[in-house]
C-alpha cells in the first residue's frame, strides 16, 4: 500500500506474514473461511478452519470494530478519547476491557522504564505520522510535550472502574498495544466457536490458534525490514502463539531525505534510533508481545534482550541497522534464516 501525500510517502507493510503455500489447505480437505478487513489503521486477515469458522470470523470482525471504536484516538468518540478529554480534570469510568488494556500498557511502561509509554499521545499527534500532513516539530515543542509523556501520571482505580490522567493535555495512546489485545480477543472467539485451527494477521501482528489443519505447526515469515513486502529474513514455526513485529518501515514519512518513523522515544521526543530496524516478539499472549515489540524497538538490542530474557516464555528476534539478526536463546532451534537478499547476517552467538 503506498500513498503519496503532499510529497510525503507513507508505506504500510506487513512484517510477519503467513507463508503462502504452507497453510495445508489441501490436507485439511476443506478450505478455510477467509476474511479481509481494513480496521485499526491496517489490513486484517483471518483464515479460519472447521465447522464454526464462518460464524467465528463474523463475530471477530464485529469485535475488532468494537475495540477500535473504544480505543482509537484517531477518530472521535470512544473510551480513550473520553479519558483524554478529562485529563487534568477528573477520573472517568471505563469498561473493564479498556481498563485491562490500560493496565497492561502501564505495566509495560514500568517494565521498560518508560521506553514504552502509554501517554506518548501528545508526541504522536505532534508528528502527525497518522495524518495526511506529517511534520517535524520544533525542538522546543517536543520538549514541552515530553513533559506530558509520563505514564506514572495515569492512575487506574479498579475499585471505581475508572482511570485518570493527572496532567491537563496528557493523551493516552494505545496504538502500540491495542492490536495485540484485539488478537487475543479474536483467538478467544475462535475457541468459543469450537475452532481448532486459525490464523489472524493484524497488520504484522500474527496470532495462531492450534496447529495447521494438517496437524503441522504454522510457519510464520519475519519480514525483511529493507526488502519488498513478503521478503523474509527467516521463518519461525509455532502453534498457539503470537508473533508480533515492530519496525521503522511500518509507517513513516520522509522529509529532506530523512526517514521519520512512527515509534517515538519518550526520552528524546524523536523517532527511536536505538540501532534496531525491526523487532519480533513471540509469546503466548498477543497483547504482551505487542507491547514488548514496541518497547524493545525503543530500548535497542542490549536492553531489549535483557528485558525479554527477564520474562518467562517470551522469545525475540532483533534486526539491527548493521543488518545483523539476533535471536533469544530459546528460539535458536526454531529460527530458520532464509534471507535471499544476501545483505543480512544471522549472528548465532549470544
Ligand atoms: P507498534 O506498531 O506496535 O510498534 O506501535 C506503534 C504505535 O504505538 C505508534 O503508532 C504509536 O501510536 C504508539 N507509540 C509510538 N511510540 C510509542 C512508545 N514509545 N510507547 C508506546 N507507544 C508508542
Ligand atoms: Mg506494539
Amino acid at each position: 500500500m503506498r500513498r503519496t501525500i503532499f510529497g510525503f510517502v507513507v508505506i504500510v507493510l506487513f512484517q510477519a506474514i503467513l507463508l503462502s503455500g504452507c497453510t495445508g489447505d489441501a490436507a485439511a480437505g476443506q478450505p478455510p473461511v477467509e476474511e479481509e478487513d481494513f480496521m485499526m489503521g491496517t489490513v486484517i486477515t483471518q483464515k479460519v478452519y472447521g465447522a464454526g469458522a464462518a460464524d467465528a470470523v463474523k463475530e471477530v470482525s464485529a469485535k475488532l470494530k468494537d475495540i477500535e471504536s473504544r480505543m482509537t484516538i484517531n477518530q472521535p468518540g470512544g473510551e480513550v478519547n473520553r479519558l483524554n478529554a478529562a485529563a487534568g480534570k477528573e477520573a472517568v469510568v471505563l469498561s473493564g476491557e479498556t481498563l485491562g488494556v490500560l493496565e497492561t500498557a502501564v505495566r509495560y511502561s514500568e517494565l521498560s522504564s518508560g521506553a514504552f509509554d502509554v501517554t506518548i499521545g501528545p508526541l504522536v499527534k505532534a508528528w502527525g505520522v497518522f495524518t495526511d500532513q506529517p511534520r517535524v516539530p520544533e525542538k522546543g515543542e517536543l520538549e514541552r510535550l515530553m513533559k506530558l509523556t509520563d505514564y506514572r501520571r495515569l492512575k487506574i482505580d479498579r475499585g471505581h472502574s475508572s482511570a485518570q490522567l493527572e496532567i491537563e493535555g496528557q493523551i493516552a495512546d494505545l496504538g502500540g498495544i491495542a492490536k495485540g489485545h484485539a488478537g487475543d480477543e479474536a483467538i478467544a472467539i475462535y475457541r468459543k466457536h469450537g475452532v481448532k485451527s486459525a490464523y489472524i494477521n493484524l497488520g504484522g501482528n500474527v496470532v495462531v490458534l492450534g496447529k495447521k489443519p494438517d496437524g503441522t505447526p504454522w510457519r510464520i515469515g519475519i519480514q525483511n525490514p529493507r526488502g519488498p513486502s513478503q521478503s523474509y529474513l527467516g521463518i519461525v514455526t509455532v502453534e498457539d502463539k503470537a508473533v508480533v513485529s515492530s519496525g521503522d518501515y511500518e509507517r513513516y514519512f520522509e522529509k529532506d531525505g530523512v526517514r521519520y518513523h512512527h515509534i517515538l522515544d519518550p526520552k528524546t521526543g524523536y523517532p527511536a534510533s536505538s540501532g534496531l530496524i525491526g523487532t519480533s516478539i513471540i509469546a503466548d499472549v498477543s497483547m504482551d508481545a505487542d507491547a514488548l515489540s514496541t518497547a524493545t524497538f525503543v530500548l535497542g538490542l542490549e536492553k531489549g534482550m535483557k528485558l525479554v530474557n527477564s520474562l518467562q516464555g517470551v522469545e525475540a528476534i532483533f534486526v539491527t541497522e548493521e543488518k545483523e539478526i539476533y535471536v533469544t536463546e530459546g528460539l535458536k532451534g526454531n529460527f530458520k534464516f532464509t534471507d535471499q537478499s544476501g545483505e543480512f547476517r544471522y549472528v548465532e552467538k549470544s
